[in-house]
């Protein structure tokens, strides 16, 4: 394997003060990053790193929006993109397609159980979009369930199955969506006392809320497998079974959004493994090709492909399984079981990442619970161990939140790029990040913890 030269690119602060000066001005940005008034702009990325103008290199614990799960730049991938755009750049969707068959096979293959048809789209919110629309089709029933404490995308129905506190400022009117509380033992909403009260209650709740709202008028039941943007909150041991059953009681449809947990995150392909649950549709996106081109997906089990097998699916998108993304997707996938990086993520999570935070958690107070698996971590910050009070609160006039803007700017100054939601901190590299990455990443989040304990008590 030859050597990588390494990557640096060269300080350019005149063309950093042009990048952002463009950007303010005609760039209306997603969420968030609207409230941002000085952002970073980035001059490259490499690995696990990116850089400024001003030259300054940060460790990415984001991995993006939790999706380069092999880093930025692969050069395999980047190379198969090239290639790709030299042969046949693009094409529209009826036709059969090298990069989108072989792609579609790859995802076929790694799914668990019968889920062996892939409905491409550009990305995640498509996913669930359509997800939904092939259960209202298939059971031809107009209600669809989901979890509070979620994310699912912002296009309609998927941001109605959203189940944040902040959605409502754009919410459509929430037709045929209704909310329940899944598990989440560190803020129970059940008043239980541990793992095994929490699963049978929260199921408990779940059957209470289809009878109620009448399962002849439920199409599906949406969850992340492992909600994420949420708060990485790992569903205990026996819940998705729980779910999976009710499904099959009722004939609603299971679809499990796999868009943040698929694809190595959790250290298996799909963390549905990890419950030994098969959905009916599972979507997908980030990690499908580590973000590099856009590609998002629905796969979708036997029962449902052979509605769709004899009344066509009223749906499809111009750039469905478009060839760049897909031979990105192939490269992607390729380079994960060439490196063995699913199984890498696996080991590392478990040897390094979660000792490693635990013992964060040990010397910090501001530490309230660690949780997660494979490369899927989330620290959650509070003022008081005891009463669990958020480092932020939720702040519905959405005021600065100093806390936790002072623990990401430590985190910055020492060169580590945080994922910061609420009072969260998400520790989400790259699936491939090496140990001693890791380890300075470490190091940095403990002067950042260092920080928030300022704000204890
Ligand atoms: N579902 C889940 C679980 C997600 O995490 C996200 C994005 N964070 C989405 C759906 C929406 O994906 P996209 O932003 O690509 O539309």
């Amino acid at each position: 394997q030859p050597q990588q030269a390494p990557y640096v690119p060269q300080p350019d602060p005149v063309r950093g003060a042009a990048v952002k000066a463009a950007d303010r001005a005609h760039v209306f940005h997603s969420w968030s990053a609207q409230e941002l008034i000085d952002p970073l702009a980035v001059a490259g990325a490499r690995g696990s790193y990116f850089w400024d103008y001003e030259g300054r290199r940060y460790l990415d614990f984001t991995s993006g929006l939790v999706f380069t799960n092999i880093g930025y730049q692969h050069p395999k991938v980047v190379a198969a993109i090239q290639e790709q755009a030299a042969s046949l750049t693009t094409f529209a969707p009826a036709f059969a397609i090298e990069a989108r068959s072989e792609a579609a096979r790859r995802i076929a293959e790694r799914t668990p159980g019968d889920l062996d048809k892939i409905f491409f789209t550009n990305g995640g919110a498509e996913a669930v979009e359509n997800a939904v629309r092939m259960a209202r089709v298939h059971t031809k029933r107009p209600k669809v369930l989901s979890a509070y404490r979620s994310y699912h995308g912002a296009t309609a129905a998927a941001i109605n199955l959203t189940g944040d506190p902040r959605r409502w400022a754009n919410d459509q009117g929430s037709a045929g969506t209704v909310h329940f509380w899944a598990p989440f033992l560190y803020r129970t909403a059940f008043y239980a006392a541990n793992e095994a009260e929490e699963c049978e209650r929260a199921l408990q709740h779940l059957a209470d809320t289809i009878a109620y709202e009448g399962p002849s008028t439920i199409a599906a039941i949406v969850l992340e497998s492992v909600p994420g943007t949420a708060g990485i909150m790992v569903p205990p041991v026996g819940y998705l079974r729980g779910v999976r059953e009710l499904c099959d009681q009722y004939g609603i449809v299971f679809v499990l959004d796999e868009v943040m947990a698929g694809f190595g995150r959790t250290g298996r392909w799909f963390a549905a493994e990890h419950f030994d649950v098969v959905p009916d549709l599972l979507t997908f996106a980030k990690g499908v090709n580590s973000g590099y081109v856009p590609l998002g997906g629905v796969a979708i089990g036997g029962r449902i492909a052979d509605t769709f097998a004899r009344t066509p699916y009223p749906g499809g998108l111009t750039y469905s399984g478009h060839p760049l993304a897909c031979a990105a997707a192939v490269a992607t996938i390729d380079v994960m079981e060439e490196e063995g990086i699913v199984e890498g993520a696996e080991r590392l999570g478990r040897e390094v990442v979660e000792p490693a935070l635990r013992d964060l958690a040990a010397r910090h107070p501001s530490v309230g619970e660690v949780r997660g698996l494979g490369m899927f971590w989330a620290l959650e910050l509070v003022r008081d161990r005891e009463t669990r009070e958020p480092l932020t609160p939720y702040n519905a006039s959405g005021e600065a939140a100093a806390p936790m803007a002072a623990f990401a700017a430590e985190a910055k100054k020492h060169g580590l790029w945080p994922f910061v939601n609420m009072n969260r901190t998400h520790v989400v590299p790259p699936l491939n990040v090496t140990e001693a990455e890791l380890k300075e990443g470490f190091a940095a989040l403990d002067a950042a913890l260092g920080v928030a304990d300022g704000f204890v008590g």
